[in-house]
């Protein structure tokens, strides 16, 4: 049996990044960067108002009150007319460029108009540079803006668009096709028969992939017939990486493994020290990937959590694969563990100290219900010793 570690170098060794495509900024959102986005030009363009109120000389607005000569209005988008002068104001609202001459805002609320005159009144004493966002002061032309293997979020798209891209070169997405096997494995809606359930698995693994960024191709379930997998298997031509969930056991209808093989698969290992999910094979079938991951629904989403998701972020080249690891305190007593590494689902709190993990008394790893309710998997590294309550504890943080 592999160790998780050796498992996961393994793994990631045998994936690169994929090659790159041009998306439209609406299609960006979740999306791995190839090229780092740099500024087209400085923002703001030059300074200007951050409120609305009167551009003045903070020099002739510290005696208050005082009136001033308002020359004009300038709204975001016009440009000021003329410099403004001793004992001068401008109106101007957010946004707005900032009049030659000014270098204070006063706030509308300290004002007072009077005919073609504003006063200042109490509380409008001028600060020099106040309320104004000088010229580049988000970002200079040239400035990197998102580095390259950065996964777009909703704020790097906005950045984006303010730095002039309305295009971006993003990763190919990874293509996954899944397949479930089982006898026993009827879709959600049917009617079950003695001896059926319903076929979990299929859905949870898209929408894995699907949160990784990858393009899920759900190709239904085989029967445990060799045939009928291998005609599943045939389907997923033209993906990056395969994932069959359920018969990767060494159990008389646990084909996986076989039917693979007898197409070609190399081998690259198929046991892991761990719990959930000992049984989880490895392999190259041509240009194909294959994952074979174990059918108790907690190990198959365990086991994603670990590999599958960080060989996707590999192909769509991020700079951090993952999984997301942290520190949190037990909640409860541990007993010594074996020399299978263990991922223990538990609920997930935060105190001032940070992450408590309460492991639930039952580990099933059929139980969905449970690892639903779960915010992490605290890791018991193998042989570990019996733990108290309170004591520190690495934890896979489950979004
Ligand atoms: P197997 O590895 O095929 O022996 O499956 C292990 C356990 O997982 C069995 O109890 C199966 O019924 C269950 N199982 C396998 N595939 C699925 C699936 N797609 N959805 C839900 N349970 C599954
Ligand atoms: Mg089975």
């Amino acid at each position: 049996m592999l160790s998780v570690q050796e498992a996961t170098d393994r793994i990631l060794s045998a994936f690169a990044p994929l090659g790159p495509e041009v998306v439209s900024l609406d299609q960006a959102l979740g999306r791995v960067l190839v090229q780092p986005v740099t500024a087209r030009l400085a923002h703001p363009p030059q300074a200007v108002s951050a409120m609305d109120g009167y551009a003045v000389r903070a020099a002739d607005v510290q005696q208050l009150p005082v009136r001033l000569k308002v020359i004009e209005a300038i709204a975001a988008g016009t440009l000021p007319i003329r410099a403004i002068g001793a004992n001068e104001a401008a109106r101007i609202f957010t946004g707005a460029a900032l009049p030659e001459g000014a270098d204070a805002i006063v706030i509308q609320e300290n004002t007072e108009k009077d005919g073609d005159h504003v006063r200042i009144v109490d509380g409008g004493a001028a600060i020099q540079g106040k309320h104004i966002r000088g010229g580049g002061n988000d970002f200079a032309e040239g400035q990197v803006g998102i580095p390259a293997g950065r996964r777009l979020t909703p704020s790097d798209i906005g950045l984006a668009a303010a730095m002039n891209w309305p295009w971006l070169t993003v990763t190919r997405k990874p293509r996954v096709a899944i397949i479930s096997t089982g006898n026993e494995l009827v879709q959600p809606g049917e009617a079950l028969a003695p001896g059926q359930i319903i076929a979990s698995n299929g859905f949870a693994l898209a929408a894995f992939v699907a949160q990784c960024g990858g393009e899920a191709l759900n190709l239904g379930i085989a029967r445990d017939e060799e045939s009928a997998l291998a005609d599943l298997i045939d389907r997923a031509a033209g993906a990056d990486l395969l994932l069959t969930s359920g018969g990767a056991s060494v159990g008389e209808h646990d084909l996986v493994q076989g039917v693979l093989t007898a197409k070609g698969m190399a081998l690259d290992f198929w046991k892991i020290a761990m719990r959930p999910g000992k049984p989880l094979m490895f392999g190259t079938l041509g240009p194909l990937k294959v994952i074979g991951l174990p059918g108790n629904p907690v190990s198959a989403i365990v086991t994603s959590t670990l590999f599958v998701g960080p060989a996707i972020a590999r192909m769509l080249g991020q700079a951090d694969v993952g999984p997301h690891i942290v520190k949190a305190r037990l909640g409860i007593d541990l007993p010594a563990n074996d020399l299978r590494q263990d991922y223990l689902r538990a609920s997930v709190s935060e105190d001032e100290a940070g992450f408590v993990a309460t492991p639930f008394g039952k580990q099933d790893s059929a139980m969905l219900s449970a690892l639903s309710r779960s915010g992490g998997l605290v890791i018991r590294p193998p042989h570990a010793p019996a733990a108290k309550a309170g004591s520190a504890v690495e934890m896979v943080r489950l979004a």
